[in-house]
């Protein structure tokens, strides 16, 4: 069951060039910066209420995000639900006739299980289902 939504994931060229705009301009407080090797992306989160933004930022030209950079520019990239079974998610989703990107989970941000679902089975919006913190 999807329990609310967890983040919404804005790709951006740099980290340090937009932190500040989401800590000065919006007032927000950057919780924390970590780098998520499955996707190779340095992360930083931003609280707002109980969803959080998260900016990510390319490691190498290999990254999912430095592609997205590439073919749209910086700007939303996927939304991101919160799931209390992110397998039995998938398999749902994938029983339906979903395009999955992950058929099981992979590490993501702050040790959550995290998996995607292909944007063309979701109306263009990269989708993504993560586990609650731990
Ligand atoms: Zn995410």
């Amino acid at each position: 069951m999807l329990t609310k939504i967890d983040h919404i994931g804005i790709a951006v060229h740099s980290l340090d060039e937009s932190i500040p705009f989401f800590e000065n301009v919006l007032g927000l407080t950057c919780e924390k910066i970590e780098e998520v090797p499955s996707q190779k992306v340095k992360t930083a989160f931003f609280a707002v209420g109980d969803v959080h933004l998260e900016l990510l930022e390319p490691m190498s030209d290999e990254s999912p995000i430095a592609k997205f950079l590439e073919n749209k520019g910086p700007g939303v990239h996927h939304v991101a639900y919160q799931s209390d079974d992110v397998q039995n998610q998938l398999d749902h989703a994938a029983k339906e006739g979903c395009r999955l990107i992950h058929e099981t989970p992979i590490d993501g941000a702050g040790g959550k299980k995290v998996a995607f679902l292909h944007p063309k089975s979701t109306f263009g919006v990269l989708s993504e289902f993560c586990s609650k913190n731990q």
